[in-house]
């Protein structure tokens, strides 16, 4: 079950007056530094506006993919795959991590082209990757209709349970000692000397000498208001979870039409592929330009719609006063309403393709609101102008896999270690410093 503001409240630690580091959200990317800063002994307060993963973070379909990551990210991502294999053992609950592959199918030769790409630079990283006559794609899905080419897949790649998940790796953080709030948002922050010195939260001021805003779709919101510009927009998702089915592939698997991960469950998380709508708001406008390439790459993908579930909407307040309630508080959890053409969509595509699941019932659709940047990879990074202040932000569709290791680069920057990875690719000054924007490729 997805999470809403009317879910109950599970974490509501009464807060100290006083800590180490506060992190902004409770998705993965903040629980996950929060589970490596409290193992490292630091203490921490994790601010979530709503519910601990009531974002993006139990909306995802739940894939644990190398295959197809940006090459800046490849590393990462690695040690992420490696991380998700002992995490049910390390936070005592069963995250349902499986190595059971994702799998791309093409039906077209310039696709094809684009997995033989792939795995040439798979063979750097050790992944192997394989590509796959049409034959062997059908073998892997039995009655997956098309006119296939071939496919690519990482049997090293996994599937894991969002809903189970970060609230699972929240409840090992409060083991260790972190203090965990919901319906606790962070308004802005305060200063001294230039450099942090705390958060002004809803229920009042927490002294911290490091932040992290781990603020999913709302990060560009937030760091405006500390008067940081960060290139973000949202587009809305549509999923569907269905009713138990027949055993068929057991890992993920995606074509043009539509994108399946098999459930712990027994039934298919289900999405169709390439279909997005973005509603228009002034931050469309504020970053027309450096998204203009984005858009035109995905027109054909991307509905525009006016107003409606963006954060903050159309006529939300970009200002406020951090004595009085923000626009946090408004929209406690981004919930925002799932495309009924959108699931016409699937469903028709769904018999087509895969006539075995054609009439299946779909126990539960949602949408999620997707974060992204304009060159499709995260901030990862300490503010150079706000010393103190963190970003970890802007996962792009992708973050999800990516969360404990993104985790654990977050919980060594702040403490000053090294990050164990190249991160000039996601520092928060590409935006700014004249550098031409690196869009890709990836799969
Ligand atoms: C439909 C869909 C499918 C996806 N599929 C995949 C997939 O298969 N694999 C994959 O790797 N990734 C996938 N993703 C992307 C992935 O889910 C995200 O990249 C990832 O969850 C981002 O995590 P996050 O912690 O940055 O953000 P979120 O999970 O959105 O968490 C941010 C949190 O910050 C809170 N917050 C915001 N502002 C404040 C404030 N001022 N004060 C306090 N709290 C605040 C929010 O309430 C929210 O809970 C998908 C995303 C969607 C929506």
């Amino acid at each position: 079950m997805i999470f809403s503001s009317e879910s109950p409240i599970t974490f509501d630690d009464e807060l100290t007056t006083e800590t180490d580091v506060v992190v902004i959200g409770g998705g993965i990317i903040g629980v996950s530094t929060a589970w490596y800063l409290t193992r490292a002994g630091v203490r921490v307060t994790i601010c979530e506006k709503g519910r601990i993963a009531g974002e993006q973070s139990s909306r995802n379909w739940g894939w644990v993919r190398q295959q197809g990551r940006d090459e800046a990210e490849l590393p990462i991502m690695i040690e992420s795959n490696q991380i998700w294999q002992t995490l049910s053992e390390e936070i005592g609950s069963d995250t349902g991590f499986r190595q059971y592959g994702v799998m791309y199918v093409a039906e077209s030769e310039r696709e094809m082209a684009e997995y033989r790409d792939w795995v040439e630079l798979a063979k750097h990283y050790d992944l192997k990757s394989i590509l796959l006559t049409a034959q062997e794609v059908q073998e892997q899905v039995h009655g997956f209709e098309g006119a296939w080419k071939g496919g690519v897949v990482t049997p090293s790649d996994g599937r894991a349970e969002p809903f189970i998940v970060v609230p699972a790796m929240a409840q090992g953080c409060q083991k260790r000692g972190a203090l965990i709030k919901e319906n606790c948002a962070v308004r802005g922050i305060s200063t001294q000397a230039g450099q942090i010195a705390g958060v002004i939260t809803e229920h009042g001021e927490i002294l911290c000498r490091a932040v992290v805003c781990a603020a999913g779709a709302w990060s560009s919101m937030f760091t405006g208001h500390v008067g940081l510009s960060f290139p973000q927009l949202t587009v809305k998702s549509t999923v569907a979870r269905t009713a138990k089915a027949p055993e068929g592939f057991l890992g993920n698997a995606a074509c043009e039409d539509f994108a399946m991960r098999r459930r712990q469950d027994g039934g298919y998380t289900l999405a169709p592929s390439g279909i997005h709508e973005h509603f228009v708001n002034r931050d469309s406008f504020r970053f027309f330009g450096v998204f203009l390439p984005n858009l035109v790459e995905s027109w054909s993908e991307t509905t525009l719609r006016l107003g409606g579930d963006a954060p903050g909407g159309w006529n939300a307040t970009r200002k406020w006063s951090d004595d009085e309630p923000s626009p946090f508080e408004t929209n406690r959890v981004l919930n925002p309403i799932p495309a009924e053409s959108t699931l016409g969509a699937l469903r028709e595509r769904l018999s087509r393709r895969l006539p075995a699941l054609g009439n299946i019932d779909f126990v539960e659709t949602w949408a999620g609101m997707i974060d992204t940047t304009p060159d499709v990879v995260p901030v990862m990074d300490q503010i150079s102008s706000l010393p103190g202040f963190y970003l970890a932000s802007g996962f792009s569709g992708h973050g999800f896999g990516i969360g404990p290791a993104a985790g654990r680069v977050m919980a060594d920057l702040v403490q000053g270690n090294s990050p164990g990875h190249d991160l000039t690719r996601f520092r928060f000054c590409r935006f700014s410093d004249g550098s031409k924007l690196d869009r890709g490729p990836s799969l």
